[in-house]
């Protein structure tokens, strides 16, 4: 049993949804959970948990959210695959407010911890512009040329961070996440990441009995994709640990996109025809996670196979999309981020 008082924002989303449930799987008894979204739109919620709906933009809110917390996890961002940060830049760098605001409040009410979630999008795209990737580490996010918008807002608050801690002793961590997939995330409407969308588009194909498949790019760019379990514990052990500066979370399991394809239609045992979408958003070339750093610090990195993690994803979304309960068919598809 864990007494001390957690809060989680983002909780309705994705990460912060299924890091509630591993808190209170771990046996922390007090934890907030905040999100902007109307409770009903959560993908997790725990009626143990103070669950409040909250806009953290604003000043005040965040200091209704600190109140009385002693470790906060900020996960909440306006954010999406590909095809809503490349169109979306305003929106993105706007998530600035909500970190700007939190460490402000974290500062003033006495927060023990707090725990930024960056990501490889802060990594300058020159260093991305081939499938045949140099795994990035971490001192190559400068000379800074991150992402547009959504890079250089995580970039701006991973400083954030850092110049809170050096300035007014406020404990920070910060982890840059690697592409997070898993249950209880989006999978359509426009925000899906390639995983979850390469799924969907492979269980209508099923459902349908259109054998067809339309994939963003022409297959050949490559990721590293990490199942969300551990990226929920590497987000604890590094919250819990001496690393001051920012650390890759991520798998360094690289696969093309197309590899990705295959796995998907193994687990759906079936063969499609690709379609390949050369003037969609497609993101960087090439990009993999250096894992030295969290392995000398950690001990540790992440290892659940891509194969393994995209079965349990797989089998969420098909008994999402059958349930019959949400409509199969979805708004214009976004893939490969
Ligand atoms: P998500 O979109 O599922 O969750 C983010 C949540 O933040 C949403 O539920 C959203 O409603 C909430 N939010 C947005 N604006 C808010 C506001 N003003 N006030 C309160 N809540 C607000 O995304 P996710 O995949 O769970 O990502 C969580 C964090 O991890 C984000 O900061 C994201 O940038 C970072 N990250 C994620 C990935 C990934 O692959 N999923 C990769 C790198 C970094």
């Amino acid at each position: 049993m864990h007494h001390n008082r957690i809060l989680v924002t983002g909780a309705g989303g994705f990460i912060g949804g299924n890091l509630v449930a591993d808190l209170l799987r771990r046996g922390y008894t007090n934890v907030r959970a905040v999100d902007i979204k109307p409770h009903d739109e959560w993908y997790r919620r725990f009626p143990e948990v103070d669950n409040r709906r909250l806009d953290l933009s604003g000043r005040a809110a965040c200091y209704e959210a600190v109140d009385g917390i002693d470790e906060v996890y900020n996960l909440a961002a306006d954010m999406g695959g590909m095809g809503f940060i490349e169109n979306n830049k305003a929106l993105c760098m706007l998530s600035v407010l909500i970190n700007t605001h939190l460490l402000m409040a974290s500062r003033d009410l006495g927060v023990r911890s707090y725990f930024f979630s960056s990501s490889a999008c802060v990594y300058a795209a020159d260093r991305q512009t081939s499938a045949e990737v140099v795994p990035l580490r971490e001192g190559d996010a400068y000379p800074a040329m991150p992402e547009d918008g959504y890079g250089w807002e995580k970039l701006f608050s991973e400083r954030m961070c850092r110049h809170f801690r050096e300035d007014f002793g406020l404990r920070t961590r910060v982890a840059r996440y690697h592409n997070v997939y898993g249950p209880y995330g989006t999978y359509r409407g426009g925000r899906e990441k390639a995983p979850a969308a390469i799924c969907r588009k492979v269980i209508e194909a099923r459902l349908n009995g259109r054998h067809e498949i339309e994939i963003w790019g022409d297959g050949h760019q490559t990721r590293s994709f990490m199942y969300v379990d551990d990226c929920l514990y590497g987000t604890q052990a590094i919250m819990h640990s001496d690393v001051e500066e920012p650390i890759n979370l991520g798998s360094n399991q690289l696969v093309s996109i197309n590899r990705l394809v295959d796995i998907a239609e193994e687990i759906g045992g079936i063969h499609l025809r690709r379609r390949y979408d050369l003037a969609a958003p497609k993101g960087v070339r090439g990009r993999n996670s250096d894992n030295t750093l969290i392995q000398r610090e950690l001990g540790w990195q992440p290892s659940i196979s891509l194969e393994e993690g995209l079965e349990r994803t797989y089998r969420w979304i098909y008994d999402e999309m059958t349930s019959g309960q949400k409509s199969l068919f979805t708004a214009p598809a976004a893939a490969a981020s």
